[in-house]
């Protein structure tokens, strides 16, 4: 399939995989022809997972008993992310990629919404695990990471970031795209090449949920907006800013939950990466670039292991809540992790190690 052209000069070329998933490149400048074929066997996936409401707290819980079977940290040699080279068979038939898109083989969500998408029986709703899960290759050099990629080649993953929130949310029955990014086997990442993932939900999901809630109230009680004021209040008192550019500001929040924790949010707000304007875009690589880099040099020697999580508006709740990106590691000193254990995990209820003007005096010390 020939490629279009997504934003200049960004080209994506549309092509498929054995066994019928979609593979998207992305590439700017100079690249060869990506018209490689997938010749492995390979069977069509059905995952059947499901998605069900909690009765008790409202949460949406996906059911995904199919991936028990997924890759788990296999050996180097056989990264199914690498280019597909020297007779060795990838899930990208290429032989180099700049990025690359895919729909995960063993995904948490697939397929259309059925009709009726939801049935309940009594206190239990539960409807099909449809969406979709994609894997986000942001390199073809297997022992980066992205702080290691050029500002040109973050600027990239940032086009496919948005080019695929465009697609997925325009997908029916699709409620929220989120993009993120699980970096370390800390974090429990089964697979070392650098590589993010995108879930197109068909639910809004519970930190989204309680957030909107808390918009609306803020609203009814202000008539201004939650994020407006919460970016204004920060850049005001200054303590936990991170770091500002002309068009992005990084903060460590007032009640940070992880012992390093940044929020980045455009300083014009917008709802969601399709939003974001030219000026903002050129410049998300060089600070974002930058904030991983300060992780990487919080502890010494070694790369910090993340969660790098965009939030974005749901399809149908776009007036209120604010694009950011929410970056924290779970390591609270250089031997140490902290583990969501009882409290956390039991109640929900974060009890932080670390003050968030603390994180944050390090965090502004970490720069290069
Ligand atoms: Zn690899």
């Amino acid at each position: 399939m020939p490629g279009t052209t997504l934003t200049q000069p960004t080209t994506r070329t549309v092509t498929g995989l054995a066994d019928g998933r979609q593979l998207i490149y992305y590439d700017r400048g100079a690249a060869a022809p990506r018209n490689a074929v997938d010749e492995r066997p390979l069977d069509p996936q059905t995952p059947g997972s499901q998605v069900r409401l909690d009765p008790a707290t409202g949460d949406w819980v996906t059911i995904a008993a199919h991936r028990q079977a997924r890759t788990y940290q296999p050996p180097a040699e056989e990264c199914p992310l690498c280019p597909s080279r020297d007779g060795r068979l990838s899930e990208i038939p290429a032989e180099d990629y700049q990025v690359a898109v895919f729909e995960n083989r063993f995904p948490s969500l697939a397929g259309p919404p059925a009709a009726p998408a939801l049935e309940a029986d009594g206190l239990w709703t539960a409807g099909p695990g449809a969406g979709r899960c994609e894997v986000v290759c942001f390199t073809a050099d297997h022992d980066a990471s992205f702080a290691d990629l050029t500002p040109e080649r973050a600027r990239l993953v940032l086009d496919a970031w948005t080019d695929r929130t465009a697609e997925l949310s325009a997908l029916p029955g699709i409620e929220q795209v989120y993009c993120f990014e699980n970096r370390g086997a800390e974090i429990g990442v089964t697979l070392a090449h650098p590589h993010g993932q995108i879930y197109a939900f068909p639910f809004t999901t519970p930190r989204t949920a309680r957030i909107a809630a808390r918009a609306a109230r803020h609203r009814a009680a202000t008539g201004r907006n939650l994020f407006e004021d919460l970016l204004a209040a920060e850049r005001a008192h200054g303590e936990r800013v991170v770091l500002t550019g002309e068009h992005w500001t990084a903060f460590v929040p007032f009640a940070a939950r992880w012992p390093y924790e940044v929020h980045l949010y455009p300083n014009r707000r917008v709802p969601d990466l399709t939003a974001l304007d030219e000026s903002q875009r050129a410049e998300f690589p060089y600070l974002y670039l930058e904030l991983l880099r300060r992780f990487d040099r919080l502890f010494g020697a070694g790369r910090t292991p993340y969660i790098s999580a965009w939030h974005q508006a749901p399809t149908g709740q776009r007036d209120e809540l604010a694009l950011h990106l929410e970056l924290f590691t779970i390591r609270r000193a250089a031997d140490k992790l902290k583990y969501l254990a009882g409290v956390e995990s039991g109640m929900d209820a974060f009890v932080n190690d670390v003050t968030p003007e603390d994180a944050a005096r390090r965090l502004r010390e970490a720069a290069s």
